[in-house]
């Protein structure tokens, strides 16, 4: 389990410990949450615990001294630990950080159960060809492509007229657009009906996570981007919609609760009880559904714009988009400011580089991430070097 201390690794590790006698734990990586991380390897008896930081290494070294576990630490341990010969592996990291343990349990042939969506995003091509690689096999977590997963049923995508996935609206769904500008960090982190990190669910109130699933739809299912549509679904109850060529849609729904999306991976091909509430329809009463207002979320109209161009676009908005969080988090930008910086570094890197036009290659991607990084410090008004606290 890469990430396995955040939102989604939680998740799995609640999964995973309600069945100790089907599942034997390889690898166990996290971050800073070192107590949380060797709490989790010992409960789980996982053979290997990696933080991603190697200053955390003697916390995490003697926090689980007394027992069986292998510790190790740093970014190329978090890669290591992917390429142990698990069948399954869980991509929880957030962020580009998950594109390299993702890449390395796919080349040697795992099933991969991404939920690190920006892994898709940066580098869509170079992930489908890890799988035809490695012959392993990519599952969708996040909850609109499972959907989309369950929904069309072993049908080709290539058959299918439209995708829909549904958004929430996030936190500011109901806000006056002028206020937005005004937006604090604290109110953006507080999602209407998911419990997630915090990242996701700022991203949420921007619709730059609907503008990154749209990307991630585009190179999952490989379906024209004119035939990927958002609708705004404040319950949270339908996860997407698959409409077929004889007008015939299949919604695919549920509790907004990971662990459906999570042990659905976890037990493909099969299905199997998950601990997950059951709806009551009757008492849910009605589902609404609006299409979104482009005017209030910018980055719907980006995501058109990235999957257009293709080639390192994605790798160029992703990290833009990650730098604009961060400075929002650190109080240097305003919530609104995001999109602008996302857009403004899209034109400014497209000034310096070919993004349609260049291979998507590991360094070409990596290349495209950090100068896309700097730009966008650099719109947002940073001193090269100055730090963001
Ligand atoms: P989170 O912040 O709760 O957890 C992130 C995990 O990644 C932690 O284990 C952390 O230690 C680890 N991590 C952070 N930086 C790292 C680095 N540099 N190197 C290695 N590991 C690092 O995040 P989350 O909400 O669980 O989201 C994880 C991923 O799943 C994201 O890509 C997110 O978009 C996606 N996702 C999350 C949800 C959700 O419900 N939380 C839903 C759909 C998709
Ligand atoms: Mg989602």
């Amino acid at each position: 389990m890469l990430g396995s201390t955040g939102s989604i690794g939680s998740s799995t590790v609640d999964l995973i410990a309600r069945e100790p006698e089907r599942f034997d734990v390889v690898a166990l990586t996290g971050g800073r949450n070192v107590a949380l991380l060797a709490e989790q390897a010992r409960a789980l008896k996982a053979r290997l615990a990696v933080t991603a930081f190697d200053e955390c290494y003697g916390d995490l070294k003697d926090a689980l001294a007394d027992t069986d576990t292998e510790v190790a630490a740093g970014g190329g341990a978090v890669v290591e630990a992917a390429r142990r010969p698990a069948d399954w592996v869980m991509s929880g990291i957030v962020g580009a950080a998950g594109l390299r343990p993702g890449l390395a349990a796919l080349e040697r042939g795992a099933t991969l159960a991404l939920a690190n969506k920006e892994t898709l995003v940066a580098a869509g091509p170079l992930v489908m060809a890890a799988v035809a690689g490695g012959g392993g096999r990519l599952l969708p977590v996040d909850s609109e492509h499972s959907a989309v997963f369950q929904a069309l049923g072993g049908e080709n995508p290539g058959d299918v007229e439209r995708i829909i996935i549904t958004a929430s609206g996030g936190a500011f769904r109901d806000w006056p657009i002028e206020r937005l500008a005004t937006a604090t960090v604290a109110e953006a982190s507080r999602h209407p009906n998911w419990a997630m990190g915090q990242r996701i669910t700022i991203d949420s109130a921007s619709m730059f996570n609907k503008a990154l699933e749209l990307i991630e739809a585009r190179e999952y299912f490989g379906i024209d981007p004119s035939r990927i549509e958002v609708l705004v679904h404040p319950q949270s109850l339908v996860h997407a919609i698959v409409g077929h060529v004889d007008g015939g849609m299949i919604a695919h729904m549920g509790p907004a609760d990971m662990r459906h999306a999570i042990g659905y991976a976890l037990n493909w091909p099969e299905r199997r009880n998950l601990p997950v509430e059951r709806l009551d329809l009757a008492a849910v009463g009605r589902l609404e559904f609006s299409p979104p207002d482009e005017e209030r979320y910018p980055a719907l109209r980006l995501a058109r714009e990235v999957m257009e161009t293709r080639g390192l676009a994605g790798a160029a908005f992703n990290a833009a988009r990650e730098t604009a969080l961060d400075l929002f988090i650190g109080g240097r930008i305003g919530f609104l400011d995001m999109a602008r910086v996302v857009e403004e570094t899209l034109v400014g890197i497209s000034a310096r580089a070919d993004l349609g036009g260049a291979e998507v290659t590991p360094e070409n991607v990596l290349d495209a991430d950090s100068l896309a990084r700097e730009i966008a410090r650099g719109v947002a008004g940073m001193r090269p070097g100055e730090r963001n606290d």
